[in-house]
């Protein structure tokens, strides 16, 4: 395999950055479409059958029809982190509501074979010191992850309380009692004095519209209901085997297809993989930890320190070390290294922008070198070829996906941006040709850009029967992304008008979770029966958001189609709320912690 300096000489060659611009628009193009979202279809009715289950049986119980200090949505690492900081608080009821059979949010449902963390493990998975959990390797394979959600539900006690294989119909604010009145699809109606929501952005499956799909008589799942069942194998990796004598297409090559093809391509008698865009995909260079390097770095305040590292390095701060070294703060090494070469009075907006483009534009060519390096098939290895900058879509590291295409009876069906034709009784349909197939695995992704009603499965309805969609008809409107007025003792936990740290979700996450525990302390201390932002705080922390640069460099309107840019329809004027601090992330985090200390809660009524 060609290392990274060899890529870079390869690489090297002078740009011809009008060509390649030229060749970026002429790409999206293509692949641009008038139906957008409306192009995927929503698994109900017929297709509801895709979101069954595989993984834990249904259990019938009671309905629960009592009273909670906290109930929290979403079983995933926001209401982990949450309900792990409250019970510190001394919360001793945290009931977490959760649509999956156990905690894990993302991790439960993500059991495709070769499923693991795109960003370090260090940084990724959270609470490791306060769980003495050592990573096994720099980029850690999906069981782990569930695994340790598993164990902050344990060590935080929040197994007793929780409901699984539940979800949530109607949040209800009684401004007589004070509380919230919790409603789900199992019968619950129960209250709870606070309320956390983290659902997050990528829990509801979605298939692509392809005309016939329903008539397909062969099997078919969604890669986050993976069958083991039928295709033999597990979670970890072993062997598929009862794929040895079928022929399986996988339908889209996003973050998910490029780790499960090797896996696929192992264990299938034929593999055909239907590509509508290239994914992006550099070097993963993953690696077992060495125990008796993490004792030497895993003093106290270690993961804490390497939060910060990583988010300085690759959020604009000015770390002078590098604790991760991996693809993200690679490609901010080298923005910054250019943008530093600028003389001082060439340092415009304009120049830095350019310098961004520069440094894109080397990485890319660098990762399409890798493709030719890799890919010994000329003609798979140009279709395998990305023509977009990084952040236009989810980038990917994998040191075996592109090697997956030199295996014998793997196929790549690319359909030059158009996406598959049609799906028939035996099979999928490109370009006239149709592939026949025992299994059609849909690596389709998951709903963005629909309704978060639609995606949540309720509203909320606020003080004064105020629902959040109306709230945020224009967008979404807070304070540090977690309080909105209108709807007390209700807390969000999400990126957006926060750090917007995209690149490692669990910062936001652990960081919001202190601030809540911390608020809850206090008015459970000072007796207080209300919390809200006031009007006055949310509206200035909302002007304050839009003096920034707003949404920078990932999926911009000029990039191929994705979820990254509402698939390359203008998203709206409310999307200009979906930014994050202006100074950056890091200073975002100095900010919040000093807010927090502080212990006056600035901008939040106690009441
Ligand atoms: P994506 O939405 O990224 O990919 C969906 C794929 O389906 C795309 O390749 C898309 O093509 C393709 N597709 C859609 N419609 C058609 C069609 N009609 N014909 C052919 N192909 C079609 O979903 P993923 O599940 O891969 O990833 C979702 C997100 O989950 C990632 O972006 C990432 O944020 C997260 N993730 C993170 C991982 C990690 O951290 N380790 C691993 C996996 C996922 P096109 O690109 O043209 O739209």
């Amino acid at each position: 395999m060609p290392d990274s300096n060899e890529l870079q000489s390869a690489a090297r060659k002078p740009i011809d950055k009008e060509a390649l611009l030229a060749r970026y628009r002429a790409e999206r193009d293509k692949r641009l479409r008038p139906d957008g979202n409306a192009q995927y279809l929503e698994l109900k009715g017929q297709l509801s059958h895709y979101l069954d289950d595989p993984y834990t049986p249904f259990v019938e119980r009671a309905p629960k029809t009592d009273h909670v200090t906290f109930a929290f949505v979403g079983g995933g690492f926001a209401g982990l982190v949450t309900g792990a900081r409250l019970k510190e608080a001394g919360v001793a009821d945290v009931r977490i509501v959760e649509k999956g059979g156990d905690f894990g949010g993302t991790w439960y449902w993500n059991r495709y074979p070769g499923a693991q963390c795109d960003t370090a493990s260090m940084i990724y998975m959270p609470l490791l010191e306060e769980t003495g959990h050592m990573p096994t390797e720099k980029y850690a394979h999906a069981p782990e992850i569930l695994e340790q959600c598993r164990r902050i539900g344990r060590q935080f006690d929040l197994y007793g309380d929780a409901l699984f294989h539940t979800e949530i119909t109607a949040l209800t604010w009684d401004g007589e009692r004070s509380r919230w009145v919790i409603e789900t699809n199992r019968g619950d109606r129960f209250t709870a004095d606070y309320i956390g929501l983290g659902t997050g952005p990528l829990h509801v499956p979605k298939l692509p519209g392809i005309p016939g799909i329903e008539s397909f008589k062969g099997h078919s799942f969604h890669t986050s209901r993976w069958d083991y069942g039928y295709t033999g194998g597990d979670p970890s990796g072993a062997l598929m085997d009862t794929l040895a004598d079928k022929r399986v297409g996988i339908i889209g090559t996003g973050a998910t297809s490029v780790q499960a093809v090797p896996h696929l391509a192992r264990a299938a008698k034929e593999l055909y993989v239907f590509q509508r865009t290239p994914s992006s995909v550099d070097v993963r260079a993953n690696a077992p930890i060495d125990p008796e390097w993490f004792a030497s770095i895993a003093t106290p305040g270690w993961q804490q320190r390497w939060l910060e590292n990583f988010t300085a390095n690759q959020a604009g701060g000015t770390a002078e070390e590098d604790l991760v070294q991996d693809g993200w703060t690679d490609l901010s090494r080298r923005i910054r290294t250019k943008i530093m070469g600028l003389p001082r009075d060439q340092m415009t907006p304009q120049n830095m922008l350019a310098a961004y483009e520069d440094s894109d534009f080397e990485k890319m060519e660098e990762i399409r070198a890798r493709v030719d390096a890799i890919v010994e098939d000329r003609e798979t290895a140009q279709k395998l070829k990305a023509w977009y900058r990084q952040l236009c879509k989810r980038p990917c590291f994998h040191d075996a996906y592109l090697q997956a295409f030199n295996t014998p009876g793997v196929h790549l069906i690319d359909t030059d941006g158009k996406g598959v034709e049609r799906i028939t009784e035996k099979g999928v349909v490109v370009g006239g040709v149709e592939y026949e197939l025992d299994c059609i695995i849909y690596a389709s992704g998951f709903e963005v850009g629909t309704e978060w009603t639609r995606r949540a499965g309720f509203d909320l309805t606020g003080r004064d029967g105020l629902t959040l969609s109306q709230a945020w008809s224009e967008g979404i409107k807070s304070m540090h992304g977690i309080h909105v007025h209108g709807f007390p003792n209700a807390f969000f936990v999400q990126p957006t008008q926060g750090a917007n740290l995209i690149s490692n979700v669990p910062h936001n996450l652990t960081d919001s979770a202190r601030t809540i525990s911390l608020i809850v302390k206090t008015a459970l201390e000072r007796g207080a029966k209300e919390v809200e932002v006031t009007k006055q705080a949310q509206d200035d922390w909302v002007a304050l958001l839009l003096t920034g640069p707003g949404r920078m460099m990932i999926g911009s309107p000029d990039c191929t189609p994705g979820y990254y840019n509402n698939e390359g329809q203008d998203p709206g004027p409310a999307a200009k709320l979906n930014v994050g601090y202006p100074a950056g992330a890091t200073a975002y985090f100095k900010y919040i912690e000093e807010w927090r200390n502080r212990g006056d809660f600035e901008g939040l009524e106690f009441r």
